[in-house]
């Protein structure tokens, strides 16, 4: 039996891993089909400490991801479909594995952002097309952006991005919005905030090179147009990756991971919960990794209480 097993690879998995690994814990970590998580999908990060000239996405992970096997964290790709969680060794089915069985689980699977699914979107990723205002919104600094969704997350997206930018247009495909009053009104109230209501976004449009524009239609004119727009953030809302929990670990209403306030301890001892998988309100690298560190500090902890009870056993 392993004694931990860490599924998923963003900033939470791999700073738990690296302190798994100087621990001598020997960690498996899992990592599906996202290796490397949200973090791969953004160019530039300028606010991750440590990095005064900035790093890319990319590079931070597979630092990361280094820096854990330097130290002696196995990785291994491959997809979890399913979590035995009742006994006191804790088995996953693994796409091509064989069953794992492990004393430990350290969950940071993360939430993905949803994304419109429209021509145009997925190959601008990283040109234009981003869903982390405070990720990205520093690069458009004097241009006029796109914001599209209709709930607090737009709405707080559209707001913090008028720092930046000349103009924040807020496409929504509906006529009333979803968010709360008080973050409509604070949209509402901003001047630099514009409004394009009823409206669905149908293609991105670029140059081949960066974004030029978004193409909507009217829902109720059925009037087609391009909203000009250098930048356009998805805010259409997140889902956090527990479908494969399969109900055995406690989630809220929305399906993040419930831990313990101030640890990262679920309902199941022994399983631990780090990154965005457990937290919808900051959602940032650093946060990520400041509770993947929690994550194995709190294991190491759970295997050496486990170990005592063995020898007394004994
Ligand atoms: P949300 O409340 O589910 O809103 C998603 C919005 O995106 C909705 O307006 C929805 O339109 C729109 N949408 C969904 N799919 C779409 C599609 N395919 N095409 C176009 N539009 C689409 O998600 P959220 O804003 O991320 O908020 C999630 C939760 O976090 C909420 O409980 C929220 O209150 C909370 N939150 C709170 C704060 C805060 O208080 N500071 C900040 C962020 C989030 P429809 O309205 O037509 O369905």
């Amino acid at each position: 039996m392993r004694q931990v097993v860490v599924v998923g690879t963003g900033p939470a998995g791999l700073t738990a891993a690296i302190y798994l690994a100087r621990a001598n814990l020997s960690p498996l970590v899992i990592e599906g089909n996202e290796p490397g998580g949200q973090l791969t999908l953004t160019t530039e990060v300028e606010n991750f400490p440590g990095f005064p000239d900035g790093i890319t996405g990319p590079e931070l992970m597979r630092n990361m991801r280094k820096q854990a096997e330097k130290f002696g964290a196995e990785f291994s790709r491959g997809w979890v479909t399913q979590v035995d969680l009742s006994g006191n060794g804790f088995k996953l089915q693994v796409e091509g594995m064989t069953e794992l069985e492990t004393r430990s689980l350290i969950l940071s699977t993360g939430a993905s952002a949803k994304m419109l699914g429209i021509p145009g979107e997925n190959e601008n990723i990283g040109r234009g097309v981003s869903t982390c205002a405070t990720c990205d919104g520093f690069f458009f600094r004097g241009k006029k952006i796109v914001v599209v969704g209709g709930g607090d997350s737009a709405m707080e997206e559209a707001n913090f991005l008028t720092r930046f930018a000349s103009e924040v247009r807020i496409v929504h495909r509906r006529n009333e919005l979803r968010a709360s009053k008080i973050m409509q009104d604070r949209a509402r109230n901003n001047p630099k905030i514009t409004w394009s209501l009823n409206c669905i976004p149908v293609e991105v449009e670029s140059d081949g090179n960066r974004v030029k524009g978004l193409k909507v239609i009217n829902n109720e004119t059925g009037l087609e147009e391009t909203i000009a727009t250098e930048g356009i953030f998805v805010a259409i809302g997140y889902h956090p990756n527990t479908h494969f929990l399969n109900g055995q670990i406690d989630t809220d209403d929305l399906g993040y991971i419930v831990v313990k306030p101030g640890t990262t301890e679920t309902n199941i001892p022994g399983v631990f919960a780090c990154g965005d998988v457990q937290d919808h309100k900051f959602r940032q690298a650093i946060t990520a990794a400041g509770t993947g560190c929690m994550a194995a500090l709190e294991c190491e902890r759970f295997l050496e209480s486990v170990a005592a009870h063995d020898e007394l056993e004994v």
